[in-house]
C-alpha cells in the first residue's frame, strides 16, 4: 500500500484544533499613530484614508467610471499618453514583475543597471522568466552613467534594459535615466523603469524620455496605501508584448489579460477596490496639487532637511551629486547600533526611520505627506535627540536651526 496515510505524521497527533486567544487589534496597535518617516510606507492623506474604506462593486458602472478618471489622472503623473496604463493589485514588486514577465522571456537578452536591493531585483525576477541577464554595477553609492551603457552596448546587444530612476535603498538618484533611455532606444532595446519613490516626487517624463514600461506603488511618492501599484507601457512595449511567442506564465501578471479589466471593463480578477479608490483620491491630490509645485515641495523639504541633519553634526552617505532627495541615506556614526536608536525613536517620540539591506546607513523618507514641516521638525528632533541618547554628539539645536533657515528661504512651505 504505497499511499498508506502514516499516523505519526505530525497532523494527526491532534485533535480538533482550539480556538485561539484572541486579542482585539487594538491592543495590538500602539495607542497614538507612529508618524512614518521611513522608506515607505509613508503618511496617508485623510481622503485617501476614506476612500479606502469603501468597497462597491468592481464590475459596476461607478467603478467603471472610476478607472476611467484615474487612467487620466494616472497619464498626467507619468506624464504619458500611451494607451496601457494599468493597475496591478499588490506590492510594487508585482508592478515590476508585470513589466519584466511580460517583456522578457528565455532567450531574451537583458541589461540590468544595479545600484541596490530594488534595481537588482529586477535582475532576479528577469532571471526568473529565462531571460539571459548581464548586470552592470557601479560602485556602491554611486549612479550607472550613460558612458555605463553605451559600453555594455558597445561589445553585446540587449532586448530590454531594467533600472530604477531612485535607488532607496541606498539614496542614490540616476540622473541620466533621459540618456541611458535615449541610448537603449538607439540600440532598439526597451526600458523598464522602476519610479517607485521617484513619480510625483520629481521629474518623470515617460513620453518625452522615451521610456517603455514605467512602474510605481501606491506607499511611495503617491502617499496612498500598499497594495495596489501602476504600470504604463508605451507603444513599442505592448507590441513586444503582442508579438511574445507565448504568453507568460503569470495568469494574474499577464498584462494582455489585465488590460481587459483597465481597458475594456471585462472580468480578469476583483480588483482590489478599496486600494483602487484610495489610488483616485492620492492621485486626485497629485493633479490638485501640480507636478511642478509638487517636485518643488519635496525638493526644499528634502534639501532643508539634509540641512539640518548636517548642521546636527551628521554625515550623509551619497555626495550631494548624486543623492536622491525622495529618501535620504544617513551614515551610521561609529559604535552605535541602528537597531537600538530606531527602536528608541519609535518607542519614545513615537517616529520611525528606516535601517537599511545590509549598508551602514539609516534611511529618512521624503514622499508625499513626509514633506510637510511638522513631519520635517518632528523626525529631525527625533533623529538627533535618539542618537544623543545612545552617546553621538550633536548639535541638535542647531540642525534644527538650519531646517527652520532652509524652510523659510522658501516662502509658504507648508
Ligand atoms: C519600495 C520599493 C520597491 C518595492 O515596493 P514593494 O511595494 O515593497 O514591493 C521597489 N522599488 C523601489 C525603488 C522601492 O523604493
Amino acid at each position: 500500500m504505497a499511499h498508506a496515510l502514516k499516523p505519526d505524521l505530525p497532523v494527526f497527533r491532534q485533535g480538533k484544533i482550539p480556538v485561539p486567544e484572541l486579542k482585539p487589534l487594538d491592543a495590538i496597535l500602539p495607542g497614538e499613530p507612529i508618524l512614518l518617516m521611513g522608506a515607505g510606507p509613508v503618511p496617508i492623506p485623510h481622503a485617501v484614508a476614506r476612500a479606502n474604506g469603501v468597497v462597491i462593486n468592481h464590475m459596476g458602472e461607478t467603478m467603471e467610471q472610476v478607472v476611467r478618471e484615474l487612467k487620466r489622472m494616472v497619464r498626467y503623473a507619468f506624464q504619458t499618453q500611451a494607451d496601457k496604463v494599468m493597475g496591478v493589485g499588490g506590492p510594487a514588486s508585482a508592478a515590476m514583475e508585470m513589466a519584466v514577465a511580460n517583456l522578457l522571456w528565455r532567450g531574451r537578452k537583458c541589461l540590468c543597471l544595479k545600484t541596490g536591493t530594488f534595481s537588482n531585483r529586477l535582475g532576479e525576477m528577469a532571471k526568473g522568466v529565462g531571460a539571459d541577464v548581464t548586470f552592470v554595477e557601479p560602485e556602491t553609492g554611486k549612479p550607472v552613467t550613460a558612458e555605463m551603457v553605451r559600453r555594455a552596448f558597445a561589445s553585446g546587444k540587449y532586448d530590454v534594459v531594467t533600472l530604477v530612476q531612485g535607488e532607496t535603498s541606498c539614496g542614490v538618484l540616476n540622473a541620466e535615466l533621459p540618456e541611458i533611455a535615449r541610448t537603449a532606444q538607439e540600440h532598439g532595446a526597451l526600458t523598464i523603469v522602476d519610479a517607485v519613490v521617484t513619480l510625483s516626487t520629481m521629474p518623470c517624463e515617460m513620453d518625452r524620455w522615451g521610456l517603455d514600461a514605467v512602474i510605481t506603488g501606491g506607499q511611495k511618492g503617491l502617499s496612498s496605501i500598499p497594495g495596489v501599484s501602476l504600470v504604463a507601457f508605451s507603444d513599442r512595449a505592448w507590441e513586444a508584448i503582442r508579438s511574445r511567442p507565448e504568453p507568460p506564465a503569470h495568469w494574474c501578471l499577464d498584462a494582455v489579460r489585465a488590460q481587459r479589466f483597465w481597458g475594456e471593463h471585462q472580468y480578469h480578477y476583483t480588483a482590489p477596490v478599496p486600494g483602487v479608490l484610495a489610488l483616485y483620491e492620492a492621485l486626485r491630490l497629485v493633479c490638485e496639487e501640480g507636478l511642478e509645485s509638487r517636485h518643488q515641495r519635496h525638493r526644499v523639504s528634502s534639501e532643508s532637511l539634509q540641512a539640518g541633519l548636517e548642521s546636527m553634526g551628521l554625515k550623509l552617505f551619497v555626495a550631494p551629486e548624486h543623492r536622491l532627495n525622495s529618501v535620504v541615506a544617513v551614515k551610521m556614526p561609529p559604535d552605535v547600533s541602528s537597531k537600538d536608536v530606531l527602536s528608541y525613536m519609535s518607542r519614545k517620540f513615537h517616529v520611525e526611520i528606516s535601517g537599511s539591506f545590509g549598508l551602514d546607513v539609516v534611511r529618512i523618507g521624503q514622499m508625499g505627506e513626509q514633506c510637510r514641516s511638522h513631519n520635517l521638525f518632528k523626525v529631525l528632533y527625533a533623529t538627533g535627540m535618539s542618537f544623543r541618547h545612545f552617546g553621538v554628539k550633536l548639535d541638535v539645536s542647531a540642525g534644527l536651526a538650519a531646517l527652520e533657515r532652509a524652510l523659510t528661504r522658501e516662502q509658504e512651505f507648508e
